[in-house]
């Protein structure tokens, strides 16, 4: 098969969803998928099979989640959050939404009114931020310091409660369960007066419910309780859950040259195809190697793009690495699609599935129209 390529295992993501299903069905909560973090449409047949709905980050996720999610399953629901609408998405949100999420009172205000033209039966919340920053980077902590993703306990006013059903917050990245109950702590000081004609509380994502040491019983404790206490629904919205340790990026060895230390120039980027190791930054786990060093022959495993700082890292192998060897990064399947860039007129890495019959089916194979229609 052609190299670069994302492949998804099909089998792993159910293993991932039938966790989540768990979780829905012993605590009573609803789990919908963040496209943001995992948006492989063609696996939505399987998703919506588990999942409750999508959480949209605006138009264009809300109409993929309209479109290739609800038809699977026509209970599905939409939610919609932007931290700012504009004048010329809001009404078409507001028909394909279920659930219209603001960032802001202002927001509401402004727009409430296209809603209930537009969509009387839609849901409304308002996003909270919670103010309690425990993200371990800055770069993925909403909470932090002069963040504009939610409404502090300062700016909350409470002539919204006229107009919402549920509150929302998200402010975890990839962690486990004692982060939320600190979070929904400090939440429900603030908040829990303002519960008591609410329909629903969004716990937002960032929980690592299918990462092995993630304490699922007592997210499930955690949610009953919660639901028991001020008799609301309760929603989660992973992302990286759902993607989670599901497949991988395969990509070739073109070159090999020698500057200080020995360099493998790969078919792949970490700056277009795998943006998290520069962003985070992060080191991704390559197949068979190990740190710098560990193994006997060590490589600076670089992209194909003419940005210097193009590199994914420092990895040892065992054996000394030839031109044409596939390099194999794990763990590739959420945030790196989603995110992708044909920066440099880089290829796009090809989509994969692993089918549970075992066979291998490519989803999609990008080409140079791909790159051109993006500019003009
Ligand atoms: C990114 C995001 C999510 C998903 O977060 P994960 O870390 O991928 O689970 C959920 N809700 C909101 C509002 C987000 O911005």
């Amino acid at each position: 098969m052609r190299t670069p390529y994302y492949l998804c295992e099909e089998e792993l993501l159910e293993k991932n969803l039938k966790t989540l299903d768990y979780v829905q069905k012993q605590s009573g909560a609803k789990i919908i998928l963040a496209l943001k973090g995992f948006a492989m449409w063609s696996t939505f047949p399987l998703v919506a099979k588990y999942l409750k709905g999508c959480t949209a980050s605006g138009l264009h996720e809300a109409t993929l989640a309209n479109e290739e999610f609800k038809k699977h399953n026509k209970d599905a629901e939409v939610h919609t959050y932007s931290p700012a609408f504009g004048d010329d998405d809001i009404k078409e949100v507001a028909k394909i939404s279920d659930h219209i999420v603001f960032n802001s009172p202002a927001q509401l205000f402004k727009y409430i009114y296209v809603i209930k033209d537009t969509n009387p039966q839609a849901s409304i919340s308002l996003r909270i931020n919670p103010e309690i920053s425990s993200s371990p980077k800055d770069i993925y902590n909403p909470c932090g310091i002069y963040s504009r993703l939610g409404t502090t306990f300062e700016n909350f006013d409470e002539k919204v409660l006229e107009y919402i059903d549920g509150l929302n917050f998200h402010a975890l990245c990839e962690q486990n369960v004692d982060a939320l109950e600190e979070v929904l702590e400090k939440f429900e000081t603030d908040f829990s007066q303002y519960f008591k004609n609410l329909k629903y509380i969004n716990f937002g994502g960032g929980q690592h419910i299918t990462k092995k040491d993630y304490d699922v019983e007592k997210l499930i404790k955690i949610i009953i309780k919660f639901r028991k206490k001020y008799d609301v629904d309760v929603y989660l919205e992973p992302g990286e859950a759902v993607g989670w340790e599901c497949g991988y990026l395969v990509s070739s060895v073109l070159d090999i040259v020698h500057n200080g230390m020995d360099i493998a120039i790969l078919d792949t980027s970490a700056e277009a195809h795998m943006p998290d190791t520069l962003a985070m930054p992060y080191r991704a786990e390559v197949r068979g190697a190990d740190e710098a060093g560990k193994k006997t022959h060590t490589y600076r495993l670089a992209g194909n793009t003419c940005l210097a700082g193009d590199i994914m890292g420092d990895y040892s192998f065992d054996k000394p690495l030839k031109i044409g060897d596939k390099i194999i990064f794990e763990d590739q399947i959420h945030y790196t699609f989603v995110k992708n860039t044909t920066f440099n007129g880089i290829k796009l890495p090809s989509l994969v599935i692993l089918r549970k019959n075992g066979r291998r089916e490519i989803i999609k194979f990008f080409k140079y129209e791909d790159y051109k229609q993006r500019l003009s």
